[in-house]
């Protein structure tokens, strides 16, 4: 296929943030793509070459394609650099000095997307000693290749600032219209994505054979399956409301969900984002390496503890085993439990469809064949009523549990999916809200005074799964200290945009914007009418969306979500909803 093709759909997709114009580009993308390359145009889509549960990467500073534009152009770093001041984006820069150059196109034949996929690929696998140099006469060669409007994406993919901003459920609505005339099969698609993750692969199956083979995407080691997610209760009373009858309460504790999987004698982790993280949690790992074990996937949540009170220890202590160096210095002053609470996959058979009391009965066997102190079954006791809830919940906090977990006995783990199967209850509420919420930073405006420098107050959303858009709903200034500042400005700065990101939905003017990609945890007195957020808009009141009081960030960047993970709009509508019912009791 063509380069230029896909160069075409680009351009037209960057200039629309309409979710049903994204959808009708892709469609037609899609219809004119050879279903052998799919897989590849599917993941060049998402800015990435593999799924994310491979960790590839381009591994190329910017430095470094400055170097390589420099051979292609025939312009010195310092010109070059005078343009990329006012362009702003590296893909801009190469498009106008490729264009500028003395020679043109050196090479008489026609771009395709298989000779960049692949030139990428190689790129991006070069390691080792000299491996800038090579990479660096890769990318030299390529865009020697592409014309400037060809060459303007290739860099922008290499950089990741590629921003179509499609979200995983717009592709699969086009896949779906391309392929089989309609939208109501995505649901196919979703389920086989949520057992894969990898939705490159669902794409070729789907083009390449049937929605039958579809179906038959079933869940299989080393792949990560998308985790089942819970709903959240307000009250006791309402918790019961839903489970209706007997349930399992189990400790909610505060670590990092990691889903395991052990073959024969390998074991690979995954984070709740779905990229590997075996290397962080070496300890755990070779537990379950040397237990006998095979063939299965489970669920737990690491949590570090103290190893003199054996207390659990805060979410913030366990981020410390989070370096690449001295990692057993680390380990030896934060050791980790693993706490178990789910298992999807046993002796090479998928146990999803299992209720969760059966699949909880084969936890209890996997524990006893694992035998290590440090990976254990979540607490849990089965609860009747409203009192054994509340009774657990008290236990569940005095134990330094952040609330519990409700679960139905007879549900099945449903991948990708949140529902009330799973209750997650905090705190009781009071008129004040107790619940943290998980925004996506989307604005700033500049600091000043002590904080001029970095950003003084940050623009935050949450995510409205209809629209696919982010709508803004507080603006926080405090908690952070000036280590948080820093790091913030520092890891927001790749994000960085002039204009509103086309999927950001904010009335407020801004210093500055950023694509939608961090998460933090924010707490808030409670949640009020406000004319200017466009969260909730209208919901509760004509010309009103719904806004936070006294906002103060929580110290957690939850890099473990991304940011269609953040806290949904409707959740802030029943939140509201709530505190109004408390309030008036
Ligand atoms: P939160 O923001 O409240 O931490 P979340 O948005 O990350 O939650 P939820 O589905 O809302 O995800 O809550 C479930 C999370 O709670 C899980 O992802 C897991 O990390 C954690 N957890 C702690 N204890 C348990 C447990 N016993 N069973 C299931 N999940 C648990």
């Amino acid at each position: 296929m063509e380069f230029s093709l896909l160069v075409n759909a680009f351009e037209q997709m960057e200039t629309t943030t309409s979710r049903l114009s994204l959808t009708d580009y892709l469609v037609q993308l899609f219809k004119i793509t050879p279903p052998e390359e799919i897989e590849k145009v599917i993941y060049l889509i998402q800015g990435k070459l593999r799924p994310d549960f491979e960790g590839i990467e381009m591994g190329l500073a910017e430095k470094m394609i400055l170097r390589a534009l420099a051979h292609s152009s025939g312009k010195n770093v310092a010109s070059l650099l005078e343009i990329y001041r006012s362009t702003g984006d590296l893909g801009d820069l190469t498009k106008e000095a490729m264009a500028h150059r003395n020679q043109t196109t050196l090479s008489s034949q026609v771009m395709t997307v298989e000779r960049v996929y692949s030139v990428l690929f190689k790129i991006a696998k070069t390691s080792g000693p000299g491996s800038q140099e090579i990479k660096i006469k890769l990318v030299t060669g390529l865009i020697n290749e592409c014309s400037p409007r060809e060459a303007r994406y290739v860099i922008k993919f290499i950089v990741g600032s590629l921003r179509l901003g499609i979200a995983d459920n717009t592709v699969m609505d086009a896949l779906s219209l391309a392929f089989t005339g309609s939208k109501k099969n995505r649901v196919l698609l979703e389920n086989a994505y949520n057992s894969s993750s990898d939705l490159g692969q669902v794409a070729k199956i789907l083009a390449t054979e049937s929605l039958d083979a579809i179906e038959k995407i079933k869940i299989s080691l080393f792949k990560p399956v998308r985790p089942m997610l819970a709903e959240r209760s307000p009250t006791i009373e309402d918790v019961f409301k839903q489970v209706k009858g007997s349930a399992a309460a189990e400790f909610k504790l505060d670590g990092e969900r990691i889903q395991v999987h052990k073959g024969k004698g390998h074991v690979e982790l995954f984070s709740r984002r779905l990229e590997k993280i075996t290397g962080h949690f070496p300890d755990i790992v070779s537990i379950i390496v040397e237990s006998r074990i095979s063939n299965s996937i489970f669920e737990g949540e690491v949590v570090a503890i103290d190893p003199k009170t054996l207390e659990f220890l805060p979410f913030q202590v366990l981020m410390r085993r989070r370096r690449k160096h001295r990692v057993s210095e680390a380990m030896k002053n934060y050791p980790v439990y693993l706490n178990v609470f789910d298992i999807l996959y046993y002796d090479g058979e998928s146990k999803i469809q299992l209720p969760y009391k059966d699949r909880r009965k084969l936890l209890e066997h996997l524990i006893a064949e694992i035998n290590d102190r440090r990976v254990l079954l979540v607490p849990q006791e089965i609860v009747e009523d409203e009192k054994s809830i509340a009774r657990y919940l008290s236990k569940a906090l005095h134990a330094g549990c952040e609330g519990i977990m409700v679960k139905q006995l007879e549900s099945e783990y449903r991948a990708g999916a949140r529902g009330y199967a799973w209750i997650k209850l905090k705190k009781e509420y009071g008129s004040n809200l107790t619940d943290t919420l998980d925004l996506v930073i989307v604005g700033a405006l500049y600091g000043r005074g002590r904080r001029v420098g970095r950003y003084g107050a940050l623009l935050l959303a949450a995510y409205d799964p209809t629209s696919d858009t982010f709508k803004t709903t507080s603006k926080v200034g405090t908690g952070f200290t000036d280590q948080h500042l820093s790091d913030l400005y520092n890891n927001l700065e790749k994000y960085l945009l002039m204009h509103k990101h086309p999927r950001v939905d904010a009335s407020m003017p801004m210093d500055i914007w950023f694509e939608p990609k961090i998460v933090i945890e924010i707490v808030a007195s409670e949640i009020t009418l406000s004319p200017i957020h466009t969260a909730g808009m209208n919901t509760v009141k004509e010309n009103y969306g719904l806004a936070l009081r006294f906002p103060k960030f929580t110290g957690k960047v939850r890099d473990d979500k991304i940011a269609e993970d953040a806290t949904k709009i409707e959740e802030i509508v029943s939140l509201y909803k709530q505190q109004k019912r408390t309030i008036s009791n």
